[in-house]
């Protein structure tokens, strides 16, 4: 008989500081239900993320089954989720659920650091519900972000939690092939446990790089030490899936803090790796400090890019990052760069609707005054104005072809790119993070010829602009904004304290 499987999702990352997500930001990237749902995951180009399409095709590839789809709402990093519209997903769920007759499994694809206004678990609530309605005997796997914040709901829920293994995350849709071979074996009869270790640790997202080049990789050391005890004697066999979850500071909860998370046949190793990987972390709390380029040194370097005996650097707003809640629309680094001359640089992508508008109504090849953020200041955005020609106009359908987004259709709505004299400007529709060079190929522009890019992105841009720059290339800029790595300048309500590093004397202890 060929398994009956639920499939649903909520992913979403919440920073809560940033204003609150409502229903059109859902609808405005993936909220799909019932067919549409399955039509995207198995479409060539998917609106989704990776992890549903990854989990179909593992699926399909492996025989006959019955795909019973409910709803995935999945959306760009916001604020927290309104909860009204909250309560109607888990209405939607509840209901499919409950018509879905015989079910053999549930796949959820979770993020893992979503918050509604009323819950600071919207995960934990939404696997409670699953496990409500199914009972304690059908199998549920959920997939996570390895920037989730681990409750005891969100593991006490499911049979199997498999959490990325790569930032940028690269491994999307191996991470739901994955889902489904678990939940094969779980179906097939594997019983599992899962436990967790939190640590004392909020680790800024800068910190958190798993990438064989970068220099300081305490995170990926973690991840790395998960695939190699799960190898070794006695785990062998024993456990399932190693997840190490470094969390999303910026959802301010009262269980943020890197969390190893092992899903095991017996309690003994999942508690014995988990702890193992806890005590490596703890070793490397130094590490989880960030150090990040001043704006002042920014503006030299990228001065300096004018003499072509040196390289060409890319620039990271990380603390715009539409990615982690960012507005996307801060003018520091742009008005810094203006006055100090730079040229053949590429900004991307600036969020402002209006100036897309204007830029569109104008035509290529129109000269104008633009003005950003011209509704006035508001968070860590204010108006700036420069004399600007429109170079090539955009209906914003990318096509994605490099990075967390290859393969995919990312819509940015009506975008422009405009020309600020020897300064190349992105400005879109749809707030999005730069994380794929096609963000500015899409206009022309030609990003191995430029000296000096800037994105709004805090880290995936380099799973996408790694084949022109090295990452010796790649400056981390400090300037204001609600994903400043520098998490001092926040103030945390719900974070457990005291935390590195946010705080001195922070000491830890693994249970005996
Ligand atoms: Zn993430």
């Amino acid at each position: 008989m060929s398994p009956r499987i639920a499939l649903l999702g909520f992913s979403i990352e919440c920073n809560r500081f940033a204003p609150v997500s409502v229903e059109e930001d859902f609808t405005d990237r993936v909220l799909l239900r019932g067919q549409a749902m399955l039509d995207d995951a198995r479409s060539a180009r998917p609106r989704m993320l990776a992890e549903l399409p990854g989990f179909c095709a593992d699926m399909d590839a492996a025989g006959p089954w019955e795909p019973v789809p409910i709803t995935l709402a999945m959306t760009a990093p916001g604020g927290p989720v309104e909860q009204g519209f909250f309560d109607r997903l888990m209405f939607e769920w509840e209901i499919g659920l409950r018509e879905a007759g015989r079910l053999d499994g549930v796949y959820c694809v979770m993020h893992g650091a979503g918050l509604s206004t009323g819950d600071d678990d919207p995960e934990g609530t939404v696997q409670a519900l699953v496990r409500r309605i199914v009972g304690p005997e059908v199998p549920v796997v959920a997939s996570y972000d390895l920037h989730a914040n681990i409750s005891e709901a969100d593991i006490s829920t499911v049979d199997a939690l498999i959490g990325y293994r790569s930032n940028p995350h690269m491994d999307m849709r191996e991470r739901g092939a994955e889902s489904a071979q678990v939940l094969r074996r779980l179906i097939g009869g594997l019983r599992t446990v899962i436990r967790k270790v939190r640590l004392p640790i909020v680790p800024p997202p800068v910190t958190m790089l798993t990438g064989k080049d970068a220099h300081n990789r305490p995170y990926g050391e973690l991840i790395d030490l998960g695939q190699d005890l799960m190898q070794r004697e006695p785990w062998a066999g024993r456990v399932v899936n190693v997840s190490v979850m470094g969390g999303f500071a910026y959802a301010d909860t009262p269980f943020n803090g890197l969390t190893a998370v092992v899903t095991a046949t017996d309690a003994e190793a999942a508690e014995a790796v988990a702890r193992e990987i806890a005590i490596a972390g703890w070793a490397r709390r130094p590490h989880f400090v960030p150090v990040i380029t001043p704006l002042d040194d920014a503006v030299r370097l990228a001065v300096g890019t004018a003499d072509r005996n040196g390289p060409a650097l890319i620039f990271a707003d990380v603390a715009d990052n539409p990615g982690g809640g960012g507005r996307g629309n801060t003018m520091f680094i742009l008005d810094a760069f203006m006055r100090a001359a730079v040229r053949d640089a590429l900004v991307g992508v600036i969020h402002d609707p209006a100036l897309a508008a204007e830029a569109h109504a104008l035509g290529e090849g129109a000269t104008f005054t633009a003005r950003f953020n011209r509704a006035g200041p508001g968070g860590f955005s204010h108006p700036f104005s420069a004399a600007a020609k429109v170079l090539r106009l955009h209906s914003g359908a990318i096509a994605c072809r490099r990075g967390i987004f290859a393969g995919g259709i990312v819509d940015i709505g009506p975008a422009a790119a405009l020309d600020l004299g020897g300064i190349v400007v992105i400005v879109a529709t749809v707030r999005e993070q730069c994380a794929d060079p096609a963000f500015f190929e899409a206009f022309d522009c030609d990003i191995g010829a430029a000296r000096a890019v800037v994105v709004k992105s805090r880290g995936h841009f380099r799973g996408g602009f790694d084949e022109f720059f090295r990452h010796e290339q790649v400056i981390e800029v400090d300037a204001p904004g609600l994903t400043t790595p520098l998490l001092q300048h926040f103030t945390w309500s719900n974070l457990p304290r005291p935390v590195i590093p946010l705080d001195a004397g922070v000491t830890w202890e693994p249970a005996a």
